[in-house]
């Protein structure tokens, strides 16, 4: 699933939103672009203890994904168990959460 991230007009440096500068070399001429979705996990961390909202879905894994195109994204695992390196797309944002399989 394609992703919108925002690239950098002066060093087309990715980011992912919310940014207001960018975080390479500081411009504010952010625009929406988007990304396929694909990465490669990272690193990840399990929470035992979430915040209310979340409580529910205790414990659950946050993964740090690196995107193909570069940026590192946070988000969670709709199903299994996470594994550093494993390839993952993007299925669905809900309310600024990346799910990822
Ligand atoms: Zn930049």
């Amino acid at each position: 699933m394609d992703m919108t991230v925002l690239a950098c007009e002066g060093c087309q440096m990715l980011a992912i939103p919310p940014k207001y500068v960018c975080p390479h070399c500081y411009s504010e001429e952010l625009v929406e672009t988007k990304v396929s979705g694909a990465g490669r996990i990272y690193s990840y961390t399990t929470i035992h203890v979430p915040p209310e909202r979340f409580a529910a879905h205790a414990p659950y894994h946050i993964v740090l994904v690196d995107l193909d195109e570069g940026p590192r994204v946070t988000g969670r695992l709709l199903e299994g168990e996470p594994v550093i390196a494993q390839r993952v797309e993007l299925q669905r944002v809900d309310d600024s959460i990346y799910w990822f399989k």
